[in-house]
């Protein structure tokens, strides 16, 4: 059901059309100074794309504040990125859930086809586990899923939740737009509760 990723070029490309949106809403706003937004894409290129991007659509589509003494960056959500991930959000979030499944040969595969070493797949359970639940994002949008999602099952429970119907694309960039708020700065913001 969620074992695989839709694949070719088309979802990326939707994906990146999605983030296109995103970034042009953020660009409409400006800045919180009063001043207006430059393009500033950042030079990052996401691993564990399963096919060759165009260039254009690998970078984090970001801008900066033309105001002198401002020049503030502002960097829009994304549902291609996940957090200062530098894997696509996707990838993360599968392989993530390939962890709490039932089959370690397909996290083989999976982690061998996307290039995540196991380190790296072992930083990403330490994001679900630990830094996930105490964002300011899960803590209001656990409201709106539960009961259906517990945060012990994340992220394998959020895939099952948003692609309960079958595996495709539209269904994938639902939850990634669901997730999309995390992917800004502060959006991993760890709160203290006294
Ligand atoms: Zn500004």
């Amino acid at each position: 059901m969620y074992h695989h990723l839709p694949d070719g070029a088309n979802f990326w490309s939707f994906l990146f059309a999605i983030d296109q949106d995103l970034a042009e809403t953020a660009r409409k706003q400006g800045c919180p100074c009063g001043g207006r937004l430059h393009r500033a894409n950042s030079p990052r290129k996401p691993r564990g794309t399963p096919v060759q991007l165009p260039e254009p659509e690998r970078v984090r589509l970001s801008f900066c504040c033309d105001r002198d003494g401002c020049r503030k960056r502002l960097t829009p959500p994304s549902v291609r990125f996940l957090g200062p991930k530098v894997y696509l959000g996707a990838v993360v979030l599968l392989i993530g859930a390939m962890r709490q499944g039932p089959s370690p040969r397909r996290i083989r595969e999976l982690s061998q086809l996307f290039g995540a070493d196991r380190r790296t797949i072992a930083r990403w359970q330490v994001f679900w586990r630990q830094h996930f639940p105490q964002t300011p994002f899960w803590k209001r949008a656990r409201a709106l899923l539960a009961p259906v999602v517990d945060v012990a099952t994340v992220p394998l429970a959020l895939l099952t939740a948003f692609l309960s119907h079958r595996s495709h694309g539209e269904d994938w960039a639902r939850l990634l737009r669901f997730l999309a708020p995390i992917t800004i700065a502060g959006g991993l913001r760890i709160e203290v509760s006294s």
